[in-house]
């Protein structure tokens, strides 16, 4: 079946304008929805506990900041950008005692929905706009007229029209000005685990370590090891997201791309792609969101631990000394 994909012209922003929207959180993707679907005349406020640190922030942006409980008594969409764990709770305390007949609960990532971590009684919309990207290239690209892609979905259509809104929504974001993919929760949620734990987050970082480690194990220099394993790598990445391999493997040297072509399958294996179903079954089969939400509710005892271990590698120490040498790298967290 081909993808189903939406721009400008299929989304009527005049739906969401019609609305009331509560954008729970004010972190990454928080700040990016609320600042633009403000910015698309969007009635909007934000829902942050009294005591927040990004209060200040969304007030000082010319936001209104509530309670979450009191935006969610507000608004008819109640958009849940809160961390994923925390979603749990502020739906019992905030949302829950506070739907009406129709009204919309919007989502950016499908973990807690697809879980059965909240379950919305049968009179709500359940529907996602999840960006795919980070929250502060979100609201950048909206700024300068462009836009991240988004994928929506739509877990349960009360009202019939929860397409529509979701859809509107996305536009309000500049998600139609780049394409809105249609998809499910169950599929937006297993590759989006599946990407950044085998990909884009735990494969690269053990690669970039291991390779680290591999040459001053071997006596070389740090600063030369972080150059070639890490520094490199988003030269490298830039290529690829430009013009894909095909662009990477043009630009570098024949002899680097001999060398890749016949190396790489001995880093990435038969074995390497085996744990990777593995890690799939696992994702799909929900083992890994029970044990993510245990440790969570746990206390986070060995998330800190791995957190400790991660960020006193000795990659890191020798690259923030040379990160704060090269004034043109960004090192703000
Ligand atoms: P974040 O950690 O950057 O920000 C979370 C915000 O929630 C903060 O403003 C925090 O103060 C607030 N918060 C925490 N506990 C709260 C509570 N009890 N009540 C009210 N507010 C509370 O989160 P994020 O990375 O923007 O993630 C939000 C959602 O977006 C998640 O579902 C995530 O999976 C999804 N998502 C994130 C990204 C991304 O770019 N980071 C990309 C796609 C999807
Ligand atoms: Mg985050
Ligand atoms: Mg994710
Ligand atoms: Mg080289
Ligand atoms: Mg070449």
């Amino acid at each position: 079946m081909a993808v189903e994909m939406f721009y400008d012209d299929d989304a009527d922003l005049s739906v969401i304008q019609g609305r009331k929207v509560a954008v729970l959180g004010y972190g990454s993707q928080g700040h990016a929805h609320a600042l633009s679907l403000r910015d698309s005349g969007v009635d909007v406020r934000v829902g942050l506990k009294a005591d927040s640190k990004s209060r200040a922030k969304a007030e000082e942006q010319g936001l209104r900041v509530v309670t979450p409980f009191e935006a969610c008594a507000e608004a008819d969409v109640i958009m849940v950008l809160v961390p994923d764990p925390v979603q749990r709770a502020v739906y019992e305390e905030a949302i829950a005692p506070n739907l009406k007949d129709g009204d919309a609960i919007f989502f950016g990532h499908a973990l807690n929905i697809h879980f059965e971590l909240i379950k919305p009684p049968a009179n709500i919309d359940v529907a996602m706009v999840a960006p795919k990207g980070p929250g502060h290239l979100v609201r950048r690209q909206f700024a300068d007229g462009f836009g991240v892609p988004c994928l929506i979905a739509v877990a349960q259509d009360a009202t019939g029209k929860a397409q529509d809104l979701a859809l509107s929504y996305a536009k309000g974001i500049g998600g139609t000005r780049a394409g809105v993919i249609k998809t499910t929760f169950k599929d937006e949620v297993e590759t989006d685990l599946f990407g950044e734990q085998v990909v884009l987050c735990g494969g690269v970082e053990e690669l970039i370590k291991a390779g680290f480690e591999t040459l001053t194990e071997a006596g070389y220099e740090p600063e030369i090891a972080y150059f070639e394993c890490l520094h490199e790598l988003k030269l490298i990445v830039d290529l690829i997201y430009e013009g894909g391999l095909t662009k990477m493997n043009w630009s570098v040297s024949e002899t680097a791309e001999w060398g890749g072509y016949k190396s790489g399958p001995r880093i990435i294996t038969p074995e390497t792609k085996a744990e990777m179903k593995k890690i799939l079954s696992e994702i799909q089969s929900g083992q890994f969101v029970r044990e993510w939400i245990a440790e969570y509710d746990g206390g986070l005892v060995e998330y800190k631990k791995l957190y400790d271990a991660t960020t006193n590698h000795p990659i890191e120490v020798v690259g923030k000394k040379l990160r704060g040498l090269m004034s043109w790298v960004d090192s703000e967290a």
